[in-house]
C-alpha cells in the first residue's frame, strides 16, 4: 500500500499513566534508578527504555519524536527547542573543520545566515547554488563536500527540489542529503524519496497555533543516536532541548495536521488561481504556470495538496506595505512573519525574513521588492476572503 504519513501518525497509540487518552507529561529533569548498574548502562546507551536526564531524552519528547519519525517514514527522530535548534546541530554533526556544504541559495534566512556567516568561523564553507539546476549542483561538489542541503519547497520563492535526483547525486558523491520539509509536511515525504535527514521547524504548520517554537530531526537510528551521544553529540552538547510540556502540546496538535493541511492547501489553491486570473504575478506550486508544478505533482502525497504558501508581486515595496496594512485593518490576516497559523499571515520577505540575504543576491534569485509572502489560513469561506482581499487591491491600484 502507498505510504500515507497521516495514517502512520493515526496508528500510534499512547495511554497516560492513569489510562488517560493522552500520554502523561514527564515533569522531571532527572530520573531515579533502582540499581547503580542500570545507571551506568544507561549512560553507555545500553538500557533501552530507561531515562537518565531530560536534556538527553524524556518520555514526552520521545513520544513526539516517535510520531514525527512515523510521519516521515524514518527510523527515528530527535525533537529540539526550535527549527534552528534542529538544523545547526545536524550540520555540525555531519561537518568538521575543512568540510564543505552545497546548499540551495533559496533557503530560510536563519539557515542562510548560519551557513554564510557562522559556519566559516569553524572553517566549514558553503557553496550556494540554484537547486533546480542539477548540473550546477553536481558541479559545486568538491572532494571536501559532506552535505547537500535544501528545502523541499523553498522559502520564500517556493522553488521545488527534485529530491530523488538530488539523492542520486548525493549517493554518487557520498554526501548526506539534508532536506528541510517545513513548508510541505504530509504533502511531501523526503525520506521516502531518498533524503538521509529530514528537518522541520515545528513552529509552523505542524504545531499550527503560533504559540511555541520547536524543531525536529528525522533520520536513521544511528544518526539520531549520534546527535544524542553524551560524548560527542551536537544536540546533546549544544543543548537545544525541547521542554516536555511543549512536546506534549505539539503532539496533540499533530493529531489534526492532516485536516489543517488539506484546508490550507484548498484555500491557497483557490486564492492563487483567482489572483493569477486577475493578472497578478502569482507563485504557487499548484498553478500550471509554476516551473516545478509537474515535479511537485510527481513527488506529492496527493490528498494533501500544494500547501498553504503562495506569493504575489504587488509591484513595489510601498504598494506591498500598504496592501498588507489594509488587509490587516480589514481582519484578513496579520502582518507577521512565520507561517502555518490558522489565520492568514503575510510579510514582505525582502525586508524581513530574507533580509539576511544581500540585496544583489535577492535580485539574482528573483526576490523582488514588491513580493508578499502569504501563509493562507483555515478560513471557512475562502471566496468571501478573496472578495475582501480583491477590494483592498483595487483600492490601492495593485490590480
Ligand atoms: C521558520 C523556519 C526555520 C527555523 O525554525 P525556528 O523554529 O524559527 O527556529 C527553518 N526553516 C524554515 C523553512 C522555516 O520556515
Amino acid at each position: 500500500m502507498k505510504f500515507n504519513p497521516a495514517d502512520q501518525i493515526q496508528d500510534l497509540q499512547y495511554f497516560g499513566e492513569f489510562g488517560g487518552v493522552n500520554p502523561s507529561i514527564s515533569d522531571s529533569s532527572t530520573y531515579t534508578f533502582l540499581s547503580a548498574k542500570t545507571m551506568f548502562d544507561t549512560f553507555e546507551g545500553n538500557a533501552e527504555g530507561c531515562y537518565l536526564y531530560s536534556r538527553h531524552s524524556s518520555p514526552s519528547n520521545l513520544y513526539l519524536g516517535e510520531a514525527l519519525a512515523a510521519m516521515e517514514g524514518t527510523e527515528a527522530a530527535n525533537v529540539a527547542a526550535s527549527g534552528m535548534g534542529a538544523i545547526t546541530p545536524v550540520l555540525l554533526q555531519l561537518c568538521q573543520s575543512g568540510d564543505h556544504i552545497v546548499s540551495s541559495r533559496t533557503i530560510y534566512g536563519g539557515t542562510y545566515a548560519f551557513l554564510k556567516n557562522f559556519a566559516p568561523r569553524l572553517n566549514i564553507s558553503t557553496s550556494f547554488v540554484d537547486i533546480t539546476n542539477l548540473e550546477k549542483v553536481e558541479a559545486a561538489v568538491t572532494s571536501e563536500t559532506k552535505v547537500l542541503y535544501c528545502e523541499a519547497v523553498s522559502n520564500p520563492l517556493l522553488e521545488v527540489a527534485d529530491i530523488e535526483a538530488l539523492s542520486r547525486i548525493a549517493k554518487k558523491h557520498n554526501l548526506q542529503l539534508v532536506v528541510d520539509n517545513t513548508f510541505s509536511p504530509l504533502a511531501i515525504s523526503p525520506g521516502k524519496l531518498g533524503a538521509d535527514v529530514v528537518i522541520h521547524s515545528l513552529t509552523k504548520f505542524i504545531n499550527g497555533s503560533s504559540d511555541t517554537v520547536g524543531g525536529v530531526t528525522c533520520g536513521s537510528q544511528e544518526f539520531i543516536n549520534s546527535l544524542r551521544s553524551v560524548n560527542d553529540g551536537a544536540s546533546m552538547l549544544l543543548g537545544p532541548t525541547m521542554d516536555s510540556l511543549r512536546a506534549a502540546s505539539i503532539l496533540k496538535n499533530l493529531r489534526t495536521l492532516h485536516i489543517r493541511i488539506k484546508q490550507h492547501s484548498k484555500n491557497a489553491l483557490y486564492l492563487a488561481e483567482k489572483f493569477e486570473a486577475d493578472g497578478l504575478k502569482t507563485v504557487y506550486p499548484g498553478l500550471k504556470s509554476h516551473p516545478s508544478h509537474e515535479l511537485y505533482k510527481a513527488m506529492m502525497n496527493e490528498e494533501y495538496g500544494f500547501g498553504g504558501m503562495l506569493t504575489i508581486d504587488a509591484g513595489s515595496i510601498d504598494k506591498a506595505n500598504a496592501l498588507m496594512e489594509m488587509m490587516q485593518e480589514n481582519n484578513l490576516g496579520y502582518l507577521a512573519v512565520s507561517l502555518g497559523f490558522y489565520k492568514t499571515l503575510f510579510s514582505a520577505p525582502g525586508s524581513s525574513t530574507s533580509s539576511e540575504i544581500p540585496e544583489e543576491e535577492q535580485k539574482e534569485m528573483g526576490l523582488s521588492d514588491g513580493l508578499i509572502r502569504f501563509s493562507i489560513g483555515l478560513d471557512n469561506d475562502i471566496h468571501r476572503t478573496y472578495e475582501m482581499m480583491k477590494s483592498c487591491m483595487l483600492k490601492l491600484d495593485v490590480l
